[in-house]
């Protein structure tokens, strides 16, 4: 059995504390995309941790994480936290990586600093981690693969070719000190060594675990809004963030995967560049930042403030769709207990239309949100445990949302813990 859990927003929708939460009952959990360019908060008996690429299940003996061939493999930062999670008494986790995962290399963090300094004031944002250029290359086939790491002839020529290519750009575009192929080499059969002891064959692996029965979780990174082709391009993210891509990053066949979480967040969050209709700004969204998400919206990564804005029905209806969700769970819900009236974006203006569709960009760039109000329930609901005993308020704010997505809300999360969590029947 698989099931997805994925963003439906622009990410930190809190899909970390789910899966940690859903992992306790689940065999594998896979990181399918993305890389260690964004974090996943978790809270448990161990402490708090952030995590980067390592999936959100590490927590458990009885698990296995798996990091699959669609993620953007750094593998010093692997290691290093594996390392960390160690330090800190966690037992160490049982990890596989796919033998088709690429390599992220250092110049690929290199390239993605220098072009942000190239497009200074237009740059989209990027968090520096490498991931443009990492997927640029892969999809240009001049990424190197995990299984390229044991062959060395291959290593040693590739190495060359590649930076015949990236010196001209150094030279000419970017006027920075060029790359040695000599060092490309060496770095790879370091990197060879470290990652040797996890490789695997990851989708044979995948194969039988599902012949066996075994409950696996596929675990996204960002959300909808952030995912190349469906998302709000460019301002977006390099590879895809949807449920559908699970399938081809782990390596599984895509009518597997029979449950599709879509974790939504009560309010909205965003970091980086690109619309965001029903942002919030000045001393209202402060407060909102402040008392945001686990001590504040700031990112997991970078610290970076997050942008903050009310929960928006026609991005997130859009963002449930394209993930192909068959429920929903909505996150941090106990952040709005201190509002008045919760105010809701229910359509955009665009051009004097009002439209509850969720348009391209160039649209999007034009659209004013329309907000409904919806009066707060003022008080902590955190601890709370069972659907009937959350203030009438609160759940009538549930129930609008859940109107609007058109998807179940099977679970309220309300509070960062792992057992802060409200299962609807
Ligand atoms: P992810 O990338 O989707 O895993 O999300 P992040 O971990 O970046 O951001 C979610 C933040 O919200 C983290 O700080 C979590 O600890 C926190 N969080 C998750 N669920 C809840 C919740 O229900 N209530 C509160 N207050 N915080 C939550």
């Amino acid at each position: 059995m698989v099931r997805a859990i994925v963003g439906a927003n622009w990410g930190d929708e809190g899909k970390g504390k789910i899966t940690d939460m859903l992992a306790k009952e689940s065999d594998i959990i896979i990181r399918f995309q993305g890389g260690s360019n964004a974090g996943h908060t978790i809270i448990n008996d161990y402490g708090k941790f952030a995590l980067h690429l390592l999936p959100s299940g590490v927590f458990y003996q009885h698990t296995t994480s798996i990091i699959g061939n669609g993620v953007a493999l750094n593998i010093p930062y692997l290691v290093k936290e594996i390392q960390s999670l160690v330090d800190r008494g966690v037992p160490k986790p049982h990890i596989l990586v796919s033998d088709r995962a690429q390599i992220l290399m250092p110049y690929h963090v290199l390239f993605d600093t220098y072009e942000e300094e190239r497009l200074a004031g237009k740059s989209f944002g990027s968090t520096k981690s490498g991931i443009a250029p990492f997927y640029s290359d892969k999809y240009a086939k001049i990424g190197f693969q995990v299984s390229e790491l044991f062959d060395e002839a291959l290593l040693k020529e590739k190495a060359e070719r590649v930076c015949v290519q990236k010196n001209v750009l150094l030279e000419h575009l970017y006027h920075k000190p060029l790359l040695d192929p000599e060092e490309i080499y060496k770095e790879l059969l370091s990197y060879r060594d470290m990652v040797e002891p996890y490789v695997c064959d990851v989708s044979a692996y995948l194969a039988d675990a599902i012949r066996e029965g075994k409950k696996i979780l596929l675990e996204g990174q960002l959300g909808s809004l952030k995912d190349p082709d469906h998302g709000i391009y460019p301002m977006v993210t390099s590879s895809s963030t949807l449920a559908a891509y699970g399938a081809i990053g782990a390596g599984i066949p895509p009518y597997e995967i029979k449950d599709i979480t879509a974790v939504v967040k009560a309010y909205s969050s965003a970091v980086g560049a690109g619309d965001f209709v029903s942002e919030i700004f000045g001393d209202e969204a402060e407060e909102l930042r402040h008392r945001g998400g686990d001590g504040g919206e700031y990112g997991a990564t970078t610290g970076r403030p997050r942008r903050v804005g009310w929960f928006d029905a026609v991005a997130t209806r859009y963002g449930c769709r394209v993930q192909g969700a068959t429920e929903a769970a909505f996150t941090v819900l106990d952040v709005l207990g201190y509002l008045d009236e919760i105010p809701v974006c229910i359509g955009y203006e665009i051009d004097g239309q009002v439209t509850r569709d969720f348009p391209t960009t160039p649209k999007l760039n034009k659209a004013k949100p329309v907000y409904t109000k919806l009066p707060g329930w003022k008080c902590d609901i955190r601890g709370i445990r069972k659907y009937e005993d959350l203030p009438e308020n609160c759940r009538k704010y549930i129930e609008f949302v859940e109107k609007e997505i058109e998807v179940p809300i099977a679970m309220v999360s309300n509070g960062p813990g792992r057992d802060d969590i409200i299962i609807r029947k």
